[in-house]
Parts: structure tokens; C-alpha cells; sequence
């Protein structure tokens, strides 16, 4: 099996089956063969033994030879007695006592499975509001989510990995100005990523530069009125500060709600991708673009045919985990098998770039970004299709908008672009739709270990190309860019460009491309330099608003003490 020193350590860190002394009981090819059985298994009552044998072989297959994985908590959970295979779960959180206290404890179960949660605050009545049964007043949302970030801190040393949280507030709620500020301090509610959930009727407003209605959630009263252009200014001035908040678009996640009859959305999952109804949990998966090229007389192409195969098994593989997933609580049982949403998308974006020799900050990327997306696609929806012939259309098929079109599917979306955190190390490749970080750089890896990077296919080219060396290596990580390197011939320069040497534009582009052809969201960094200013910061949401986008976070570099990656830092 073709992987790596990072990918196989990763894996024996906290992947692989160990016993209670911490002796491994699996190797990497044993976890892929786990996971496919226990995957396959779901379609042991319709297909023949001899049947069920071809799926888990191609199940492994693709696994093994990178083409696809599942996101993490299948490959760590699959095959084992905890059996909680999702990534994304949303909860509820209703304005009582017992709501909020129940929703910690379901979370708290959730992070111990190894998913992230997602909740959106803004049913909370603000601070100052009375509380009827004491006749005391509300601590307001901000406050709740102090208790549920406290809860993860120490879920998290028990569970198979951090728990994740997201909190959204809508931009009308009262309290929305605490909220906007609460990570001023890049040490506090360390445990969520935060978003102001935006609205049509402010972004029209910030145009207008009008006030906007500040509404009591409990109640509906309006309750006071601000200024929205000062109000998007001190959401551009806090991203700029640390990149929180984020921004999502909260009326294009309900208009791309295809069961609204059974809820509206509130809130995604930790990092943004996934747009789910309370009570909902999301599986995802994704596929190795850097892997699904051909050579054809010397020249490097998209292999569409393995590209369309390879969808066609994804889409089967995550379906089928539904069925043989544990859910953590009865509800997110019947709402996950309700609709049957599954989320698709892809890895190694740029790897594939660099290898076609397309520069990510280009319209022919942009143009392939759409095509590629739009055929992953269009093949989900088949494969979706076809498996509601043989298996049937999801249980709330008659409450979705699918009933209306006529076109009866067995997963209520097939599509997310998720960051691949993990999966991209396993895989080797760089990560979801995000440009190159660097061609050489330092990761702080668990346990503050540091290793010094070179970009596989970058790595490759230096060799065939002849300017190979380590040295050389060393400087570049030092400067984060290989523009002005001499000794790097100039089309190289351009190909291999990182995410630094990239327009915030670009940035986004490239993030608005994805999404045109993804049912869910799509997970992307808008990566800003240090000297970026709030203007930048402001063009970014903007345009991702003008583009479609369904929400935005953006990061200038060394804007936190603490990063993951860091360039220019080699001792
Ligand atoms: N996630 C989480 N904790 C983590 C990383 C991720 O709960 O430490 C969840 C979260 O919902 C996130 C999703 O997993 O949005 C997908 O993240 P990613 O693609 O990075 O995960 P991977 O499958 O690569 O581990």
C-alpha cells in the first residue's frame, strides 16, 4: 500500500484497533479490510454471498489505493462496538434549562464518537431577559456557550479525537455584538468555530446602509434597531483580528433545504460544509482527485471514465453506511435515516492542478473546477437513482422537493466539499479544494513533533527537472513561495503557486465554482496575507455573497499565536 511516513503514523496513532495496553491490533490494510466488510454488510440481505464478497473487494480496493476514503469516524469505528460513523451531527437548542443542559449531554456523546456539532444559539432569549420561574434574568447565549466549550474541554481527553463544535447566532438576535466579539481573545471558547448566521434582508441593508431590526427570538418583539453597515464593519474588523467570525448564509441554506417541510436549517456542522435540520447527522467522504488523471501519449489527462466509477462505488459505500451506523440518540436514528443525506466531494485539488500543469489562479482552473464538480455531480445523482430502484427512495421522500420534480432518489443530497483534515494526510495529497499551503513547510504534527514537508509531485518534478536538493527545500519553506527562486524554471513558478501567492479572489472563485455543483457547502480557508487589509477582508465577503458562496471564513496569516502550519518558521 502506497502510503507515507505522516499517513502511517496518523493511522497508529489513533486509527488503528489497539488493545487495552495500547498494542495494535491491526495494520492499515487490516482497518481497510475492516471497514470494508462492515460497510458491505449492509447489502447482506439483498445480494448473493458471492456478491457480497465483489462489493467489499471493491469497497478495499478503493480504500486501500487511495481513490476514495471515508471521513474519519467510519475508518476509526467501522467493525467496532461503537460503531458511530458520522462526521457532522446538528443539535437543537431550545430556550429552557432542560434543553440546553440535554443538548451538552448529547453533544458530549457525540464528541466522545468522534463527531463534530454543530447548534445555532439564536432560539436563546438574550441577556437580561427574565426568566419567568425565578423571576431572575437570562445570561444570554454567549454565556451557554462557555458552558458547552467547558463540557468539550474535558470530553475531549476521553474521546477518539477533539471534539469539534460550531455555534451560530443570527445576526438579528440581540446579543449578536457579544456575539461578534466573544473570540476577541484568541484563548476563550477555544473549542468552537463561531458564524453569524446573515440574512437576505441585512445584506440589502449593509447595501443601503440602513438600520436593521434587532428581534427578541422568545418573544418575536423587535427590540432595537442597528446601524447593519457598522454591524458587517465589526464582523470584517474581528475576522481581520483573529478570523473569527465566519459568515454564513443562512436564507441560501434554506432555499437549498430539500425538505423544508420537516424543518429549517440553523446551523452546519463544526467547519461549515454541512448544512443540516436539528437532529441530523451527515456521513462524508471524499475522492483523490490527484489519483483520477491518465496519461495519454505523454500527456496528462482527467480520467473521467475511473472519475465516473469511482463516484458510482462512493456514492454505494456511503449510502450503505447509513444503514450500518450506531447513532448516538434515538432521534439523530430516525432524522439521519429519514432523509439519507450523504456527502460526497473531493481531495488533492491542487496536487491534480500541478500535475495538469494548470495554475489554481486561472480561469481554465476555474472552468475545470466546474466541470469536474458538475460531472461528480451529476453521476451522484445517477448512482443515487439507481440505488432507490433496487433499495427504494429515502423515508421522507414524500416531504422533500424531490417528490415535486418527479425524481425519485435515494439520498436527499449526495454532495459536500469537506477539508479533509486527516483524510489528506492518509492520502498524501493536499487538502479538500484548498490550494498548495506550501511547497515546503514545517507541520506541527501530535505531540508538538515538527517535520519538514515537500509537496510530493512539486518533489517529483524538482528530481525529473534536476534541481532537486534539500537546501534548496529548506529555503523555500523559509520564504513560503517559490516566485523568484532562479534555479526554478518559470513555468514551474506559475504552476506551483501556494495559497500565499494567490489573490483573495482566487480564493473565492474557486470556492463559488465548487459549490454551483454541490448540494451542501463547500469547506474553504480564503487565505489572506498578514499586511491584509480590512477592505481585503470586506472585498472577500463580499464577492462570496455576489458568487453564490454559502458562507465565508477567511484567515490572515499570523493572525493567531497558535497555528497548524506554519511558513518561514525552520529553525
Ligand atoms: N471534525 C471533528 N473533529 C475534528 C475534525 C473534524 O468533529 O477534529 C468533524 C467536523 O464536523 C468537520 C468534519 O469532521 O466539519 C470533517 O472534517 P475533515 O474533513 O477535516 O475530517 P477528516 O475526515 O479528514 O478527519
Amino acid at each position: 500500500m502506497n502510503l507515507n511516513e505522516n499517513a502511517i503514523k496518523v493511522l497508529e496513532k489513533r486509527y488503528l484497533a489497539k488493545d487495552e495496553n495500547g498494542k495494535l491490533l491491526e495494520n492499515p490494510e487490516g482497518m481497510f479490510k475492516r471497514v470494508a466488510r462492515a460497510v458491505a454488510s449492509a447489502d447482506k440481505e439483498s445480494v448473493s454471498a458471492e456478491e457480497l464478497k465483489d462489493i467489499e473487494q471493491e469497497f478495499y480496493d478503493m480504500m486501500a489505493n487511495l481513490d476514495f476514503l471515508p471521513n474519519s469516524p467510519t475508518l476509526m469505528n467501522a467493525g467496532r462496538p461503537l460503531g458511530q460513523l458520522s462526521a457532522c451531527f446538528v443539535l437543537p437548542i431550545e430556550d429552557t434549562m432542560e434543553g440546553i443542559f440535554e443538548t451538552i449531554k448529547n453533544a458530549a456523546l457525540i464528541h466522545k464518537s468522534g463527531g463534530g456539532t454543530g447548534f445555532s444559539f439564536s432560539r436563546l432569549r438574550p441577556k437580561g431577559a427574565s426568566v419567568n420561574s425565578t423571576g431572575g434574568v437570562a445570561s444570554g447565549p454567549v454565556s451557554f456557550m462557555k458552558v458547552f466549550n467547558a463540557a468539550t474541554e474535558a470530553v475531549k481527553q476521553g474521546g477518539t479525537r477533539r471534539g469539534a463544535n460550531m455555534g451560530i447566532l443570527r445576526v438579528d438576535h440581540p446579543d449578536i455584538m457579544d456575539f461578534i466579539t466573544c473570540k476577541k481573545n484568541n484563548a476563550d471558547i477555544t473549542n468552537f468555530n463561531i458564524s453569524v448566521g446573515i440574512t437576505e434582508e441585512f445584506m440589502n441593508a449593509v447595501e443601503k446602509n440602513e438600520d436593521y431590526n434587532l428581534v427578541e427570538p422568545n418573544t418575536g418583539n423587535i427590540v432595537g434597531k442597528h446601524n447593519a453597515k457598522e454591524m458587517f464593519d465589526l464582523i470584517v474588523d474581528m475576522a481581520w483580528n483573529n478570523g473569527e467570525p465566519g459568515i454564513i448564509f443562512l436564507d441560501r441554506l434554506n432555499r437549498d433545504n430539500v425538505t423544508p417541510e420537516i424543518g429549517q436549517i440553523e446551523s452546519t456542522n463544526p467547519c461549515g460544509e454541512q448544512p443540516l435540520l436539528p437532529y441530523e447527522a451527515c456521513n462524508l467522504g471524499s475522492i483523490n482527485l490527484s489519483n483520477m488523471l491518465k496519461d495519454i501519449g505523454g500527456k496528462t489527462e482527467v480520467d473521467f471514465d475511473k472519475l465516473r466509477n469511482t463516484v458510482r462505488k462512493a456514492v454505494h459505500f456511503l449510502d450503505n453506511v447509513i444503514d450500518v451506523n450506531k447513532y448516538p440518540l434515538p432521534e439523530i436514528d430516525e432524522m439521519t435515516r429519514g432523509t439519507r443525506k450523504i456527502g460526497l466531494g473531493v481531495m488533492g485539488w491542487a496536487d491534480m492542478l500541478c500535475k495538469l500543469n494548470i495554475p489554481y489562479n486561472s480561469q481554465i482552473s476555474i472552468d475545470l473546477a466546474e466541470k469536474i464538480m458538475y460531472f461528480i455531480q451529476d453521476e451522484s445523482k445517477k448512482a443515487s437513482i439507481e440505488l432507490a430502484e433496487r433499495k427504494g427512495v429515502f423515508p421522507y421522500y414524500d416531504k422533500s422537493i424531490y417528490k415535486d420534480l418527479g425524481v425519485k432518489v435515494r439520498n436527499a443530497t449526495t454532495t459536500t466539499i469537506a477539508p479533509t483534515g486527516t483524510l489528506s494526510i492518509i492520502a498524501g495529497v493536499s487538502s479538500g479544494i484548498e490550494p498548495l499551503f506550501a511547497i515546503s513547510y514545517i507541520r506541527n504534527v501530535m505531540d508538538n513533533d515538527e517535520l519538514i514537508e515537500v509537496n510530493p509531485v512539486f518533489k517529483q518534478i524538482a528530481n525529473t527537472e534536476g534541481f532537486y536538493s534539500d537546501e534548496l527545500m529548506r529555503r523555500i519553506a523559509k520564504r513560503g513561495t517559490i516566485k523568484g527562486f532562479g534555479e526554478i524554471p518559470e513555468n514551474i513558478q506559475n504552476v506551483f503557486v501556494t495559497s500565499h501567492d494567490i489573490s483573495p479572489d482566487w480564493h473565492v472563485r474557486m470556492q463559488a465554482a465548487f459549490q454551483k455543483y454541490t448540494d451542501n457547502a463547500v469547506s474553504k480557508t480564503v487565505n489572506l496575507k498578514n499586511e491584509a487589509t480590512h477592505k481585503d477582508v470586506s472585498d472577500a465577503f463580499w464577492l462570496a455573497y455576489k458568487t453564490n458562496c454559502k458562507g465565508v471564513t477567511i484567515y490572515r496569516d499570523g493572525s493567531r499565536d497558535l497555528q497548524v502550519l506554519n511558513i518561514g518558521k525552520v529553525k
